[in-house]
């Protein structure tokens, strides 16, 4: 029995399926989720000493990769002078001001401690500040856990939510409505069904949690037109894409203005860190300015604000980063592409900048219904022929493949090596 194997064992008693976060489970693909004990770079390993090319990053924060010293530095001098005081930090201004340098149209931040914090208080801020009870968003699309949120798929659901959780009343889904990604005609006619009820749309600019699905060319323009013709505020769910895409995030890679952005996973640097911003009028209506509570113990928490600092600081000061990662991202899909193509296997390999996915499909995935096309057996096999590759790919087929600018040119060939034999291995 492995050492992870037996951590398993025991976690599975005492943490129910064994996790602290269902996507870390394995039953997608099967066996056993591999105990992390350290990461470095690209790479990480397990707690029998295998070592794996990372492409999971913590779900995205590692952007950097793991261990970077800058970062490690920032949190170890920090958390000297104590690690929270539940008063106002130097470090939570600096960091409201860099994010503010370079996200477009952003005046204020207010910080959280998770993605889904994030997103239940700008749906909360945009709410309050139209008097509209309902909210739009995309099938396919997560936005964490809150309640509202937790509202997915169903043929009935195009019209009225249907929760996704026991546990979500019908109350907190009613009011959430379900669009189709790259689906304009969807939103229009949501709009108009509900006139002047819709506080806000809410959008991951690049879908990244089925998959990868980019949006099509006008999708975001399309919705930043439907939102102000009918009121409603657009929320750019940015916490895969927020310095991820661009150092500004996609606002300026697409060019499209958001009303409310979100952000979490890369701010933090590996910290548990979220954030929701927007222009001053908007969030000025938070608490103790404006009528709409939002607050948080740990929020802003200055060891974290100096891990996220640290990041973000990095990524600030090297936009190269940027094309690095996007032409290594670029490198994977292409060989994953040639390589399915020489053993007839069908498969559709989404990329946008550093985020890439291979489905499983003869499909096209530009929706979420495209995206379930995919075989997931066939993923399944994939991913377990990457692991015995000591590839570390993510453990279901609706997640992104996520390329840090710490993947090396030699982590690469050694990947798509990996992936040319587990794609042979499946015929
Ligand atoms: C991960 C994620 C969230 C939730 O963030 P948590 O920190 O896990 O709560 C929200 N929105 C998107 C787009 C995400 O990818």
């Amino acid at each position: 029995m492995t050492k992870s194997e037996k951590l398993f064992e025991r976690a599975v008693k005492v943490l129910p399926g064994g996790v602290n976060s269902p996507v870390r489970a394995f039953r997608a693909v099967g066996g056993n989720p591999r105990f992390v004990s350290r990461g470095m770079g690209s790479h990480i390993w397990d707690e029998d000493g295998t070592e794996y090319i990372d492409f999971v990053g913590s779900w995205g924060p590692m952007v950097l990769g793991h261990s970077h010293p800058d970062i490690l530095k920032a949190v170890q001098t920090r958390m000297m002078d104590g690690l929270s005081f539940g008063a106002p930090t130097a470090l939570e201004v600096e960091m409201a001001e860099k994010m503010i340098e370079m996200v477009p149209h952003i005046e204020m931040v207010r910080m959280v401690n998770s993605g889904t914090e994030a997103v239940m208080s700008a749906l909360r801020l945009a709410r309050g500040v139209t008097g509209r009870d309902k909210l739009i968003k995309f099938e396919g699309c997560y936005h964490g856990h809150s309640d509202a949120m937790l509202v997915g798929a169903g043929s009935g659901a195009l019209t009225q939510g249907e929760p996704d959780s026991k546990g979500v009343t019908k109350g907190a889904a009613q009011d959430t409505l379900m669009a189709q990604y790259n689906d304009l005609a969807s939103v229009d006619h949501l709009l108009n069904a509900n006139l002047g009820q819709v506080a806000a749309v809410i959008v991951e600019p690049v879908a990244a949690n089925m998959g990868v699905v980019p949006p099509q060319a006008g999708f975001l323009q399309g919705l930043r037109s439907l939102c102000d013709k009918h009121g409603a505020l657009l929320i750019f769910d940015e916490v895969i894409t927020g310095f991820r895409l661009a150092p500004g995030g996609a606002q300026q890679y697409f060019g499209v203005r958001a009303d409310l952005v979100t952000f979490g996973k890369i701010i933090g640097g590996g910290m548990p860190v979220g954030a929701y911003a927007g222009p001053r009028a908007l969030m000025e209506q938070v608490a103790p300015c404006g009528p709409v509570y939002q607050a948080g113990t740990l929020s802003g928490n200055p060891v974290a604000m100096a891990a996220g600092l640290a990041q973000l600081a990095i990524l600030a000061a090297q936009p190269e980063i940027y094309q690095k990662m996007e032409r290594a991202a670029r490198f994977v899909a292409d060989h994953l592409r040639a390589s399915a193509r020489r053993y007839g296997i069908r498969l559709q390999v989404n990329q946008v900048g550093s985020l890439l996915c291979p489905y499983f499909t003869q499909t096209p995935v530009n929706c979420f219904a495209a995206a379930r096309t995919s075989d997931t057996n066939l993923y399944a096999k994939y991913f377990n022929q990457m692991l015995f590759r000591k590839v570390y790919l993510a453990p279901s087929q609706f997640e992104a493949m996520f390329v840090s600018s710490a993947h090396t040119q030699d982590d690469l060939e050694a990947t798509v090596r990996a992936a040319e034999e587990s794609l042979a291995a499946l015929v």
